[in-house]
């Protein structure tokens, strides 16, 4: 086993990387900027580095400081978290130079997965179904890209290569706006990711956000662990997640499943990972893959029992996966609510002092959260402060005891979104299952 963990992350998920290391006896080193040196992780961690001022761009994405750190406490491996360096490929590559193993999949993985481009393609090829598109970048004939958006059928959103966090994409109805949203999103995809390259895919109208959560172990072994509904979004980032996604076609469902886990074998994948999906009409269309552990892989543990922070670690390790793929089955289901420090209406971030913390329990009743009392929230970093999960034998169930532990909770001091998820799990429409990736903004607006 690695015998110390550098955890290049702060806030819950830091603190979640922490609690799957001890399980495993593992040393940890926690790294911090000066804006940080009170987060939770920080004091249970073995050994703490602060790694330079509040600014990201100076402490968790500066990777001198991260290596160093490493190299002075002696640490055996890296893990990134999500966000910040986690989907860099040139950090993975420069940890492993150093000497450090890198919890996650190898660099050129990472550097095929980052270019959505290449993703799709090497997605494709290993039989996973893509959304009908360019299949490879448009050049630079605007003939041949209006008889591309033609052929595909209007409307098509035309999407960076290089892009991220719902950045870098632009939907065109009709031919007359074409050409101009094409050098748009090039010009603003090169100023923004230092990429121009773009692509062409057909709009999905309705669809909804299913992803299937994998597990490899970078020596022929892998799994999937089912999948995940993410359609509660906001400006494509994500509010509400569950899992199992609910009324699925059960024989597309399978179909994709194994077509994930056969992908991670062909790419000889290593690591956690998950492929997103948009699925309508009882179609899964590929959209991109995430080479980390995501921000609601909790809801995918709480149903199939399996921690999936503990098996990337094994896997770094070099051990085999500790499970093979009879062994995962779906037991009852689970939900997420992403609690952030922010105004329920205008999502404003609001950081500040928290007063009062009171986190939820019960059965089935998990609370992910740096947060305590007399934590003050930075203003430098994103506003997510914890995750509610809950877990029940069915549907109705967990969303229950949601309900039930979203009236426990109290955060006092700053503003919250906690309203905002009381008022989605009584909703008639989500409470019946199914909805789609627009729900939540066309709520929001009436
Ligand atoms: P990012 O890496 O920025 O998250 P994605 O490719 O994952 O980009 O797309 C983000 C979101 O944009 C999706 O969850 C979906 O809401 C929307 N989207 C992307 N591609 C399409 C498409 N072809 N049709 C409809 N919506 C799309």
């Amino acid at each position: 086993m690695l015998d110390k963990v550098l955890i290049a992350n702060r806030g819950e998920i830091a603190l979640r990387i922490l609690r799957a290391c001890k399980e495993l006896g593992i040393k940890t080193v926690a790294v911090h900027s000066k804006a940080d040196r009170e987060l939770m992780h920080v004091r249970l961690a073995d050994e703490a580095v602060c790694i330079g001022p509040a600014s990201s761009a100076q402490s968790y994405l500066h990777i001198p400081a991260l290596i160093s750190a490493a190299e002075v406490t002696d640490a055996s491996a890296i893990h990134p978290g999500y966000g910040f360096l986690s989907e860099n490929a040139d950090f993975a590559e420069q940890v492993e130079r150093s000497g450090f193993k890198f919890i996650g999949p190898r660099a050129d993985t990472i550097r095929l997965m980052g270019d959505k481009v290449s993703a799709i393609r090497a997605m494709k090829e290993a039989g996973v179904p893509t959304v009908p598109g360019s299949n490879g970048p448009l050049g630079d004939d605007g003939d041949a890209n209006l008889a591309t958006a033609r052929r595909i059928g209007y409307p098509v959103i035309i999407k960076a290569a290089s892009g991220g966090g719902g950045r870098g994409m632009r939907v065109v109805h009709s031919e007359g706006s074409l050409l101009s949203a094409i050098s748009i999103t090039r010009t603003e995809a090169s100023a923004a990711f230092g990429d121009g390259t773009v692509y062409m895919e057909k709009f999905l109208e309705k669809p909804r956000h299913v992803e299937v959560q994998v597990l490899a172990d970078g020596q022929g072994n892998a799994i999937h662990l089912f999948d995940r509904d993410c359609s509660l979004q906001r400006r494509h980032q994500k509010v509400l997640e569950e899992a199992p996604a609910p009324g699925i076609d059960p024989a597309a469902r399978e179909k994709v499943l194994t077509a994930c886990r056969d992908a991670c074998i062909d790419i000889n994948y290593r690591g956690a990972g998950t492929f997103e999906f948009l699925y309508e009409d009882g179609e899964f269309f590929f959209i991109e893959m995430n080479t980390r552990v995501q921000v609601e892989h909790p809801v995918t543990e709480m149903v199939t029992g399996v921690d999936i922070v503990k098996e990337q670690l094994r896997i770094a390790a070099g051990m085999p996966l500790s499970i093979t793929q009879d062994d995962v089955k779906i037991n009852g289901h689970s939900f997420e609510c992403r609690i952030n420090a922010e105004d329920a209406r205008t999502f404003m971030p609001s950081p500040g002092k928290i007063t009062l913390y009171h986190p939820p329990g019960g059965l089935g009743v998990r609370m992910d959260s740096h947060l305590y009392t007399g934590y003050t929230v930075p203003p430098h970093y994103d506003s997510l402060i914890g995750k509610l999960i809950t877990w029940g034998e069915d549907r109705d169930i967990a969303l229950t005891r949601m309900r039930n532990a979203l009236d426990e909770l109290l955060v006092e001091g700053i503003k919250t979104n906690i309203d905002l998820h009381k008022d989605l799990v009584r909703d008639s429409y989500f409470r019946q299952g199914g909805v789609t990736i627009h729900y939540l903004e066309k709520k929001l607006e009436s």
